[in-house]
């Protein structure tokens, strides 16, 4: 078994699990687990946030917004409430979580970052997910797999390869046809020289076509071949390679999700 190195936040989300007994929650409502942890937890209709913990005392009420209609998003909010609950209730009393601070994994203050990491374990946990993948060559429908056995989003099933998926990939996270921040693996080389922050995606992305033309590929369609010079910096005398983009639309937000890989 290969060998994983742990955030702070996942060792406690692991060791969340571990006294729950749980090698893997997919089966369990979230609900349970939190009651079990000394928070409460409840489901109101929110104003323009998606989840919230207000701690007192060592004990939590945790709600999420009970207008989330799909189901493995009002998991990862529930399970991010649950990080604050477990790593934050004594440093700060009070969390409200918008779409935009769950969404954004770069420039959240580090709480935000650490709740997402914990959620992320969680619901996925490592070697469950790494297994998942291993012996199995990279395409979308991975992620469209993954997503549906660990029931989460497929961005949070995107987010998860990154880390803990079997081949080295590069994700761009866009909102509004503008670049917001990425992500890669550890052993995914090409540097983007590309990226400035609210600039629009470069002309020969996929991400730059669906903003452009409102163009989705879907099934088959869904894993596009690129140039690599389109995303990244090429050495002087490198000639040009294909590199494939597989781009997530998330209508409701407008942001963009591609992930690129070679094969
Ligand atoms: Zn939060």
């Amino acid at each position: 078994m290969k060998e994983f190195r742990f955030s702070e936040a996942e060792v406690k989300a692991r060791k969340v699990l571990d006294e729950c007994g749980l090698i893997d929650p997919v089966n369990v409502p979230l609900h349970r687990i939190i009651l079990g942890r000394k928070a409460f937890y409840e489901e109101l209709p929110l104003e323009r946030k998606e989840g919230e913990i207000v701690s007192v005392d060592g004990r939590s009420i945790i709600t999420v917004n009970s207008n989330i209609q799909y189901e493995p998003k009002k998991r990862f909010v529930a399970a991010h409430e649950l990080g604050h609950h477990e790593m934050h209730r004594n440093l700060k009393s009070i969390f409200s979580d918008t779409e935009e601070d769950l969404m954004n994994w770069y420039q959240a203050g580090p709480q935000e970052l650490e709740a997402n990491e914990f959620a992320a374990e969680f619901l996925m946990p490592t070697e469950v997910f790494y297994k998942f993948c291993e012996k199995r060559k990279f395409n979308p429908k991975i992620i469209h797999e993954l997503a549906d056995r660990f029931n989460v989003s497929k961005t949070a099933a995107i987010l998860r390869f990154v880390k803990r998926g079997n081949h080295p990939v590069f994700i761009m996270f866009c909102k509004d046809n503008k670049m917001k921040w990425w992500k890669k693996s550890d052993d995914f080389f090409p540097f983007c020289e590309l990226f400035q922050r609210d600039q629009p995606p470069p002309t020969g992305s996929v991400a730059y076509e669906l903003f452009s033309s409102g163009k989705v590929y879907t099934g088959d369609e869904s894993s596009q071949e690129i140039w690599k010079s389109d995303w990244f910096k090429m050495k002087d005398d490198e000639k040009d390679s294909i590199f494939f983009e597989y781009c997530l639309h998330a209508p409701s937000y407008n942001y963009t999700i591609s992930i690129i890989w070679e094969k």
